[in-house]
């Protein structure tokens, strides 16, 4: 079976056809060089206006990488025409196989861009003996193409978060779409400030943004401003996620604080008692377990800071609205007299926001409360994972492509 025949079956395209196929050393390697040709008399597609325009010259023979084949690098060979378009005036041809300036094939792209999100980059580039840069515009290209073809006429729940960055250093802002059909990345920009947030909805669009039933955002003002400026229709929910996440911050503080003055009397009990104050207490291990048991007998503030905090886990479970209120205020004034400092913040925190808080209980059928943080992690995985990378631009194509669920081209053979 001739080369060729392979190439017609699996990636054929109208008006060009595979000419010849031969080795050639290159780079101090062997590598496969397929010639491809226009079909005789085929008009050339202006690339500027996408119509057939008559020939006018032709340029000196290009290469195109593709899919290698055997682990033997393969090249298309192509003289790209130049046409005479009464619209574009003299353009270069457009062809199927590749865009613009890219020396590399879509095809290849896509087969790269599909790695990448298996394997890092550098492993990417490393198994398909290409560079991390070729790797990188492959992504940014698939990235591209998905964002323009994606389809973001549905959304009715987003939820807003922001994201340390840049070896925590800088913010990012993230907007998912988090509705219970669909869960995906939907924007990334830099920092966390009314700007930045302004800048996803002018993005988006009025039209859609009209949509929005359900808002999710921690309490961050910049976007509790922004959200009810531009989609003043939605509900605006206060994420269970981020205020469990407040709670935390402060049992975490009140614990150092404690530990210190202890530490300093010569008492060592709150040693290794992190993690079993944070999590939930059926996640403990048996040896957190005892820790925990242990610590409850003592009167210390963390500890009545670790009841508070479980208690208002009750809170969730309520139906109404109007109940949940009730037991909110409740659980606020008795925190207000706890006279523990980040406790009594994060109490005032959430009596500020009332409203905002009891809207998780209208909105709790149609979002799904474990998205964002679900999305979340992923998130933290991937930034941790681009670690390396420092520009904000490899960050944000990184994101798209593990997190945005893109569409990617049709292809009759899919080569991954
Ligand atoms: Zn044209």
């Amino acid at each position: 079976m001739q080369l060729k025949t392979i190439l017609n079956s699996v990636q054929k395209f109208k008006s060009f056809v595979y000419e010849s196929a031969r080795f050639a050393e290159a780079f101090g390697q062997l590598v496969l060089l397929i010639e491809i040709a226009a079909r005789a008399n085929s008009k050339p597609i202006c690339s500027g206006c996408g119509r057939r325009r008559p020939w006018y010259d032709t340029l000196a023979m290009r290469q195109f990488e593709f899919v290698p084949l055997w682990g033997i690098p393969v090249f298309f060979l192509y003289a790209l025409r130049r046409v005479a378009c009464k619209q574009c005036g003299v353009k270069v041809e457009a062809i199927p196989w590749a865009e613009g300036k890219h020396t590399l094939t879509n095809t290849y792209m896509q087969f790269l861009a599909a790695w990448a999100k298996r394997l890092s980059w550098q492993d990417v580039a490393r198994v398909f003996k290409t560079s991390w840069q070729k790797v990188f515009h492959s992504v940014e290209w698939a990235v591209q193409w998905g964002l323009a073809h994606r389809d973001v006429s549905n959304i009715r729940s987003i939820g807003v978060d922001e994201v340390l960055w840049h070896r925590g250093h800088h913010y990012l802002t993230v907007v998912y779409q988090i509705d219970a059909y669909c869960k995906r990345l939907l924007w990334v920009g830099k920092d966390r400030s009314v700007r930045t947030l302004l800048r996803f909805f002018r993005t988006f669009g009025k039209k859609h943004s009209a949509k929005l039933q359900f808002i999710c955002s921690d309490m961050w003002k910049p976007y509790l401003k922004v959200i009810a400026k531009k989609a003043s229709q939605a509900i605006h929910v206060l994420d269970r996620f981020h205020i469990v996440m407040h709670m935390n911050k402060a049992i975490d503080e009140v614990r150092a604080q404690e530990a210190r003055e202890l530490r300093a009397k010569g008492v060592d009990i709150l040693k290794h008692s992190r993690w079993c104050l944070l999590k939930r207490p059926q996640n403990l291990t048996d040896v957190q377990q005892a820790k925990l048991s242990d610590l409850l007998r003592y009167n210390l503030k963390v500890v009545r800071s670790y009841l508070l905090k479980e208690n208002f886990q009750f809170f969730w479970n309520y139906i109404s609205p109007y109940w949940a209120g009730k037991f909110l205020d409740s659980w606020c004034r008795q925190t207000m007299r706890s006279r523990i400092k980040p406790m009594k913040k994060v109490a005032r925190m959430l009596r500020s926001h009332r409203d905002l808080i009891l809207n998780w209980f209208r909105a709790k059928k149609a979002i799904s409360s474990g998205a964002m943080e679900g999305l979340n992690n992923k998130l933290k995985l991937t930034t941790r994972k681009s670690y390396g990378f420092r520009t904000f631009k490899v960050t944000e194509i990184m994101l798209y492509h593990t997190l945005g669920d893109l569409p990617e081209p049709e292809y009759t053979h899919r080569f991954w």
